[in-house]
């Protein structure tokens, strides 16, 4: 077969991971595990070489979204315990045993089912309760009495682990984290009254930690988002950041052609963009299809030659176009830089998701499954 050249591909930062996590450990502290979550892909930067760095690390669990992405880390000799976060459908619980992954469950009748399953099998399976203190989305609203009595009726599934997660951390103007931190501390407090502990009580993504609400801490984390070298700004008034993590992802594409276009021309689709003075352009190997958003349309830039360079008209599905006016070294087959730094240049997914009227772990995610990823 021959060879194919990269068009759009990401670089990913074993070494960035690996001091991401070991930062994240650090501001955590003795005392308290981190969980790092590796769902979607790991945020798109490859869930298995991911999680194999982590291991290498000594992470002892991993999150994930569903059974197929914790069975597919399995099958890649993953061997750290596995989190499945967002639920399963009836026809997967027999998947989570298979695969030994640790499901969350949602609701307390799901307690009983899970049991009798873990009974039919011989297993003591583990599983990890997701109240919903307040966030309106999965978890259970019981009562810790009638919570208490669900898992006093186990006879082979093991509570292992209380959760809960939140829905307005970055927001220091608003009251809801306390809010949920005081009826997710009930819950557990009623719990303990009943007689029922649990090895493991986890409340906070990567905001809790990163800004320090250590009343939020329980002994086990989840962060994603810093994992992979973000952390979201706040709103309002935070306290001072404990964590420092960089990006480990820069994202490239090739420059197909090279050309100049006179005053009056226009560029791409619906002539969005027109030149009202003599430029040169290039025309890049990505676009939406890519995970370009389409909202960068002549509005976002791109890094070529070590300098900024805005995009020109619509971002197309295969291709986008740029000014490089600026940059008359650039040849056909270049790399420039979509999300990354290049000498003092920088985009990173928070400033690309600001100028498409989205969010980073979007812009992230965004980035299809054609971008290839190497691993440096
Ligand atoms: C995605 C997710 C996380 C990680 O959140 P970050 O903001 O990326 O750190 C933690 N917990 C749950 C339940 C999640 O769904």
């Amino acid at each position: 077969m021959a060879d194919f050249a990269l068009r759009s591909w990401v670089e990913v930062s074993r070494e960035t991971i690996a001091s991401n996590y070991r930062a994240l450990k650090q501001a955590a502290g003795a005392g308290v595990e981190i969980m790092p979550v590796v769902k979607a892909d790991a945020y798109r930067h490859g869930a298995v070489e991911v999680s194999r760095v982590l291991e290498r690390e000594g992470v002892r669990w991993l999150a994930v979204s569903s059974v197929e992405e914790g069975a597919t880390l399995r099958g890649s000799g993953v061997k750290a315990r596995i989190l499945v976060m967002a639920d399963f459908l009836p026809g997967e619980r027999e998947g989570l045993l298979e695969y030994g992954l640790t499901p969350v469950i949602h609701a307390v009748e799901d307690i009983a089912s899970w049991d009798a399953l873990c009974a039919r099998h011989g297993a003591r399976a583990a599983f990890h309760l997701k109240i919903d203190s307040g966030m309106g989305r999965l978890g259970t609203r019981a009562e810790a009495a009638q919570i208490a009595a669900a898992v006093k009726g186990c006879t082979h599934a093991r509570f292992e682990g209380l959760m809960t997660h939140f829905a307005s951390s970055a927001d220091y103007t608003s009251a809801q984290t306390g809010e949920q931190v005081g009826r997710f501390d009930a819950v557990r407090a009623g719990l303990e009254a009943e007689g029922v502990r649990t090895e493991f009580v986890h409340l906070s993504s990567t905001i809790p930690l990163a800004y320090g609400r250590r009343e939020a801490w329980g002994n086990l984390m989840r962060p994603g988002h810093a994992i992979y070298g973000y952390v979201s700004p706040p709103r309002g008034e935070a306290p001072r950041r404990i964590l420092d993590v960089r990006p480990a992802l820069a994202w490239k594409a090739a420059v197909l052609a090279i050309k100049d276009i006179p005053a009056g021309a226009s560029v791409g689709y619906g002539a969005m963009y027109r030149a009202d003075h003599a430029i040169r352009i290039a025309v890049l190997a990505a676009g939406y299809a890519d995970g370009i958003p389409h909202r960068l349309s002549n509005r976002g830039r791109v890094i070529a030659g070590g300098r900024f360079a805005p995009i020109l008209g619509a971002v197309s599905m295969d291709v986008t176009t740029i000014d490089v006016t600026g940059s008359p070294e650039l040849r056909v087959g270049d790399a420039v830089t979509l999300l990354g730094a290049e000498g003092e240049a920088s985009i990173d997914a928070q400033q690309i998701a600001r100028l498409a009227g989205t969010i980073s772990y979007g812009v992230l995610c965004g980035i299809s499954a054609r971008v290839k990823r190497v691993y440096v």
